[in-house]
Order: structure tokens, then sequence, then C-alpha cells
């Protein structure tokens, strides 16, 4: 796939080469587009069922609980400059943590899910309302205060699709929220290829500010703002990129806390490496705030107007 799959445009550039995905052992190019700056996965597989393990992303209980911590804390924000609860859709909703905590606060909530069997948690056990497909499965009305895309786009095979569908669907003065990687973070250009948010395949785009910014204007999104405040993705992200790079293993740490990959020597490594990495990650990870060059984005934009 040499053209773009966001512009179309043919000149692309691999700018990392011959990465191995850790379940098959197949190799990805990361290219580079020059006109609209978005870096894609190539090739992109037909199927991408089997590089999601049955436990992606499926934590513990101490890390659930923590995860859920931090989205209550960032759920405050975002709600805190509506007068009164509104209508929030989440598009890749997964188990419905962050919809169960804007219902509690009394807003109405819908979520958007790929996997049925994800989707079944949010829909059974928390008893949330949660369509298993894509955007168009959602009336094309204008009528969300806040759509939120939360560690999603950068997996999803046709972003600008879903963008389209967010701008015609947000009321004119709603909010777009979107966390996403950043290619061109002081993380990602340090770990190169073993940056722990590259992830090919599972990732198969990899954002800047400025391309995020050309994409969003494509679909009818103007940008409010970015900030860099994912502390825990971004520590996590420092954390593991270090241990990937003194130890030549991918993302061994991140695989154990998901269940994928099982106790052994490489684990008990990156377990005495993090020890002594934690407070660096974390320091590295407020410099990356402070200088506006973090490894997560959170995008903030509006629909354009006809
Ligand atoms: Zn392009």
């Amino acid at each position: 796939m040499k053209s773009c799959p966001i512009c179309n445009s043919s000149e692309t550039n691999a700018i990392l080469k011959s990465e191995k995905e850790f379940l098959s052992n197949t190799i990805f190019d990361i290219r580079e587009c020059f006109e609209c700056g978005v870096s894609y996965t190539d090739p992109r597989p037909d199927n991408l069922d089997p590089y999601y393990p049955t436990n992606y992303r499926g934590y513990n209980f101490v890390i659930n609980k923590l995860l859920k911590m931090f989205y209550q804390g960032r759920i405050n924000g975002w709600t805190r400059r509506f007068k009164k609860p509104g209508k929030v859709l989440e598009i890749g909703c997964g188990p419905g943590y962050m919809l169960d905590v804007f219902r509690k606060k009394g807003w109405r909530v819908l979520g958007l899910e790929r996997s049925a069997d994800t989707a079944r948690y949010a829909q059974e056990v928390l008893g949330l309302d949660v369509f298993v497909g894509d955007i168009d499965l959602i009336p094309e009305k204008r009528e969300y205060d806040l759509i939120i895309i939360f560690n999603v786009l950068e997996h999803v095979t046709d972003p600008t699709t879903i963008l389209r569908g967010c701008a015609k669907r947000l009321k004119p003065e709603g909010t777009l929220i979107i966390n996403i990687p950043n290619i061109n973070s002081l993380q990602a250009r340090y770990a190169g290829s073993h940056w722990s948010h590259l992830d090919p395949p599972r990732h198969l785009f990899y954002f800047t500010p400025k391309s995020s910014e050309n994409i969003l204007s494509k679909c009818g999104l103007t940008i409010n703002d970015i900030k860099y405040n994912s502390f825990e993705f971004d520590s996590f992200g420092w954390l593991q990129s270090l241990i990937n790079k003194i130890t030549g293993h991918y993302n061994v740490f991140a695989l154990y806390l998901m269940g994928i990959e099982p106790f052994s020597r490489k684990v008990v490594l990156a377990m005495a490496l993090s020890f002594f990495l934690i407070i660096p990650s974390c320091v590295l990870s407020i410099v990356g705030r402070l200088t506006k060059s973090g490894a997560l984005m959170q995008v903030s934009a509006r629909p354009n107007l006809l």
C-alpha cells in the first residue's frame, strides 16, 4: 500500500522498516505521507482479528480500578464546562467503563463497539446501550453534546468515515474529544522502533499535532486545542519503551499485565527494570507535557457548520 489511505497521495516514504509483530512474527513498515502528514502501517492485513488476542486490554482487577480512577478525573474535566448533563456518544467504548461514569453523572449515553464480545459486558452487566458495528448504525442527527474516541482512532481502518460521521452527529456547539498517540512526541522520537505505542498492525495510523489538524479539517472539524494530559498512558509508555530498548523484547510488561504473556524470565526482567525506571518515566512524561511533545494527545474539536 504505497499510496496514503487518507489522502491517496503517492508521495510516501517508509520511516520505519521491518517491524516484527510478536504474535505472528509478520513484518510491517511504517510509512509517512508527505501530503497530509499521517503515517500508517504497511501492508495492512485483510483480517485484523488474529492480531487481537482475547485478552487484549483485558487488564486485571487492580489495573482496571486504577484506569477507572483516571477515567473519573478525566470525565470530571470534560463535563465541567456543561451547565447540565447532556448526551454523549463513545466510539470504541469497550466494556463501557467511561459511559458508566457519564451515566452516574446524569448524562444520557450511547456506545459503539466493533467487538460483540466486548460490548456484551457493557450491555448485559452494566445495562448500557451499545451498538455493535459502524458509525452508520447511529442516526444522523445533530444530537450529541460530546463524542469521545479514546485510544481507538489509531486502530480503525477508516478514520475519515468515523470523523465525518462525528461532524454530522455533534450539536453545533458540541465537542469531539479524541485521544491518540503522537508519533512526533519526545517518546516516539527517542524510542524509534522500540516505541511502545507503535504496535503495528493493531495501530494502523500514527498522528502528529499537524496531521490531526489536517485530517480533522478534511472531515469538517476544527481543533479547539490539544492537551498532553494522559499521565498514566504517557508514563507507562516511557516505562515500556525504555524496557523495550534495553531488553530488545517488545511490550512484554504490558502484555503480561493483559494476561497475554505468561510469567517468564522476560517478565521478571521487565519488572526488575520497571522498579528503577518508574520515577524517570514519570519525570519524562511531565517533560513531554510541559514541552507540548507528550506521547498521547487529547485533541478537542468542534464541527464546522455550513
Ligand atoms: Zn496522505
